[in-house]
């Protein structure tokens, strides 16, 4: 965590990863003590400035809200307790939570097509992680021709990346967040920023 940031996704990313990291997030956390912190503001300090950062994020709306859960939440959350049980490594819960609403949210897109939700989960899961998968990959992983798949990409991505003449949902819920954090002075305006 920083004191300041310039810019956004960078303080959403350290405030989303910090909650997952302390346990705040997951009772995987109290099962596997001694979770690391990546933070570079150090104990109190950090825990409330990823508070200060949460508590932006939680003016906006669900949908919004979960968007960029979705792309700046880490997927899975890392465990160095070296307990023999543990994996090391386990979804993050509330990405989750918001890839699911993001997922039922969707839903209503594509009504003329046959309903796949496991597609569509994988679909809007790599939209908003920019993760680039070919539609032959997704095609096998979902069980679809990959025509279909080419099909409900096209329709995901226009509303939730946007296209030439129209900002995605993703967009706009990530303008809004920079307005908030920006008026909060956790980011700071670029004229501002000292060069370091
Ligand atoms: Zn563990």
């Amino acid at each position: 965590m920083r004191d300041c940031y310039a810019g956004t996704a960078a303080a959403l990313r350290d405030a989303l990863r910090h909650a997952v990291e302390r346990g705040g997030a997951s009772s995987l956390g109290v099962l596997h003590q001694g979770v690391p912190s990546a933070a570079t503001l150090s104990g109190d300090a950090a825990t409330a400035q990823a508070g200060r950062i949460r508590r932006q994020l939680d003016r906006l709306s669900p949908v919004p809200r979960a968007l960029l859960v979705v792309a700046y939440a880490p997927r899975d959350i890392v465990c160095n307790c070296r307990a023999p049980c543990c994996s090391g490594r386990y979804p993050n819960p509330e990405w989750r939570n918001a890839l699911d609403l993001v997922v039922v949210h969707t839903g209503p897109l594509l009504t003329g097509c046959v309903p796949n939700v496991r597609l569509r989960t994988a679909l809007v899961a790599n939209l908003l992680t920019r993760t680039h998968e070919t539609a032959v990959s997704l095609a096998q992983r979902c069980g679809v021709h990959r025509n279909t798949v080419a099909e409900h990409t096209a329709i995901l991505d226009a509303v939730l990346t946007g296209t030439r003449q129209r900002a995605g949902e993703l967009d706009a819920a990530f303008a809004r967040i920079d307005t908030l954090l920006r008026e909060a002075g956790i980011v700071a305006d670029e004229t501002r920023v000292q060069v370091a």
